[in-house]
């Protein structure tokens, strides 16, 4: 057995110097942390965009038909990897997901717009109308797109021209009262995190096949290419509801769509709701006096006021037969 060693009480200045030397540690833990967070905050945006734009880039060069499946495998783990970030770097701590009792709802519609509204609208219009254009003796349709042209262009093309007709779209479905029910879901939420990108009405999906899709047939838009459309929208509208606090040089807010952009077009103020349509480029509100600056706005609260949407999964999605407000 070991002595008992007897206990010799410190000295002041023994005592102060072990203090002064935690105190000098907890501040050099304390600036470590915020180097850390400003570095993920600075790097997190542009880096993600990058990671999942090159997956989704690779996969759809190596097989034009992999774009839907590439895009869809890559936001599913993108989506949990940014859950974690936003428990670490939160814009709002009130904004948590673990706070949030509408997760499994947000989850359902996500779903059920992801599987049923996408393959809904792929036969409608990805085959149905290409088929019926065929059959009109029209297969290129108004045969105004440059099918023998470069395959990054027409690509580039079909994500310009294809965020413009969703800019308009996504406008209609706000200013039309009877277009409005339809898209009330995504603007119900009172807190903005990764979950509330794909919270939309299956309906919404079809709308879009009809508003977008169709006229980008009718141009002459190969259907394997309109499937770019969507996965921009995906990739740049997953990060633009992501509750973490990123630091964006502020000419990025003018030149793609960044969550304080997005933020405004979720706030309570109907002023502030009804701009910021666009999804991907921001030209489009801007061309359209449309755009709210983030410099000059910061959203305290989102959703609707007075929200007349009801709670419950299935009356939700009951709403658009329903609801018969405008905002
Ligand atoms: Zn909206
Ligand atoms: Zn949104």
């Amino acid at each position: 057995m070991l002595p008992a060693v007897p206990f010799r009480p410190q000295s002041c200045s023994v005592v102060s110097k072990t203090r002064g030397r935690d105190r000098r540690h907890d501040t050099e833990r304390r600036d470590m942390r915020t180097a850390t967070h400003r570095v993920l905050a600075s790097s997190l945006w542009p880096l993600g965009l990058a990671l999942q734009v090159s997956a989704v880039a690779v996969a759809g060069w190596a097989d034009p038909d992999s774009v839907g499946r590439a895009m869809g495998a890559t936001t599913v783990a993108f989506l949990i990897v940014l859950l974690g970030l936003e428990q670490i770097l939160p814009y709002r701590r009130d904004w948590s997901v673990r706070r949030d009792r509408e997760i499994w709802r947000d989850l359902g519609y996500s779903v059920l717009y992801i599987s049923l509204g996408a393959n809904l609208a792929q036969i409608v219009f990805l085959t149905g109308l290409t088929t019926a254009l065929s059959c009109l003796r029209i297969p290129a349709g108004l045969g105004l797109w440059p099918v023998g042209g470069s395959m990054l262009v027409q690509i580039a093309g079909v994500v310009l021209l294809g965020d413009f007709l969703e800019y308009w779209y996504h406008r209609l479905v706000h200013t039309v009262p009877w277009l409005w029910p339809v898209h009330a879901i995504h603007h119900t939420p009172i807190r903005l995190n990764a979950l509330k990108g794909p919270r939309h009405h299956v309906i919404y999906f079809l709308g879009r096949g009809a508003f977008v899709w169709a006229p980008l047939l009718v141009i002459g838009v190969p259907a394997r290419l309109v499937a770019w459309q969507f996965a921009a929208e995906v990739l740049v509208g997953t990060l633009a509801h992501a509750n973490i606090a990123f630091e964006i040089p502020a000419f990025v807010h003018r030149v793609l769509v960044t969550p304080e952009v997005h933020r405004i077009h979720h706030s309570v103020d109907a002023r502030e709701g009804n701009s910021n349509y666009s999804t991907v480029f921001p030209i489009w509100d801007l061309l359209f006096g449309t755009y709210t600056d983030p410099r000059l706005v910061g959203v305290r609260e989102t959703g609707i006021d007075p929200d007349p949407v009801p709670r419950r999964f299935l009356a939700e999605l009951l709403s658009p037969m329903t609801l018969r407000e405008s905002r």
